[in-house]
């Protein structure tokens, strides 16, 4: 049997361990995927630092946010050996009433990598062929690995649940991995203005570099009123991606007219509407949305392979495999304004 090298996760607050484990055999209707970049996100951290998300079974694989090329087609009539891939952060079914209607996310079998199965922190992941996206030859591995989740989730917010038209004003309401790649990809769908609050002075001038129209401390009195006044009177699309009741009311209450509030962050809170005579009255909406699709994916790829969405700003550090954990600890530690991590499998990485 032949072995590869994977970063795993025995148990949350250790550091992970990167050992030799067997190749994964891809099971029908699936391929084996030869990983060359993994992003890592808050819910690796979640899962290996903080403990409050928990694996369904360890020692398990980490990652969730790959890209690579097909190493084993396993006969699948579409992909081939060698095929440029990334891959969704979830397996899906295929079968069940979403697979069916194209809202893979919502998929009643879903299985996150490296919760659920084996991650992408390895030399090999297998994946059902129909979870993988062709990554065009434009979009570099690393980059084509952070728009698996960091990308298309706010992509996927703002175009499918938000239904962002041009020149709309649009208010993102956290500017972190999720609310700065929202600022850029609100730019190239072509949003009027933009206007962008976080309470990190370093988020805010992140977000004023990649050319918002304004910026709005989230320690201000009245955020709301800010954001309206800083947006012609309100906004026709606000996206919430910090998790908190209180940003879910800010960013609902920052709405004009028929105005949509798309919710991005979880959390255990309990935002509270408007009172029904303003927010009835005024037409508003408040939309959750989660994760991505196949679709998502393929149209963020487009927009990076045309030129039109530069996400090379946006990956703050690489590191190979054998240094997994390191690369971890250094996304904990939020040092020097990290906006993405990439770990790199493959040859020199110290892997088999
Ligand atoms: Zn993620
Ligand atoms: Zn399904």
């Amino acid at each position: 049997m032949s072995t590869m090298t994977a970063a795993r996760l025995h148990r949350a607050g250790a550091p992970l361990v990167v050992e030799a484990v067997p190749v994964p055999v891809p099971a029908p209707g699936e391929v084996l995927v030869a990983v060359r970049a993994c992003g890592l996100c808050g819910t690796d951290l979640h899962l290996a630092v903080e403990g409050d998300l928990s694996p369904v079974y360890a020692p398990i694989t980490l990652g969730h946010e790959p890209a690579g090329v097909v190493a084993d087609a396993n006969d699948d009539p579409h992909l081939r050996a060698g095929d440029r891939v990334g891959l969704l952060p979830a397996a899906s079914c295929g079968a069940c009433r979403w697979c069916r209607a194209g809202r893979e996310a919502l998929c009643d079998a879903a299985e996150v990598y490296g919760m659920q199965r084996d991650g992408a922190l390895a030399d090999y992941v297998a994946v059902p062929a129909r979870s993988v996206v062709g990554l065009p030859e434009e979009v570099p591995f690393d980059v084509g690995a952070i728009a698996t989740d960091a990308v298309a989730t706010p992509f996927h917010a703002l175009r499918c649940r938000g239904e962002l038209r041009a020149g709309e004003r649009v208010g993102v309401f956290g500017c972190g991995g999720i609310g700065t790649h929202a600022i850029m990809l609100a730019r190239a769908l072509g949003a009027g203005r933009i206007v962008a609050v976080d309470a990190e002075p370093a988020a805010l001038a992140r977000a004023e570099r990649l050319g918002v129209d304004a910026v709005v401390d989230a320690r201000e009195e009245d955020v709301a009123r800010e954001v309206r006044a800083r947006s012609d009177g309100g906004l026709d699309l606000a996206l919430e991606c910090v998790g908190r009741p209180e940003t879910v009311e800010q960013a609902v209450r920052s709405l004009a007219k028929g105005g949509r509030a798309v919710l991005v962050g979880v959390g255990p809170g309990r935002p509270a509407l408007p009172a029904l005579h303003a927010f009835v009255g005024r037409e508003q909406s408040v939309l959750a949305s989660y994760g991505a699709h196949r679709g998502d994916l393929e149209e963020v790829y487009a927009l990076v392979a045309a030129g039109r969405l530069d996400l090379s700003t946006s990956i703050s550090a690489r590191y190979p495999l054998a240094d997994a954990d390191a690369a971890l600890q250094r996304l904990a530690r939020r040092e020097g304004d990290v906006v993405r991590i990439v770990v790199e499998p493959g040859p020199g990485s110290g892997s088999a």
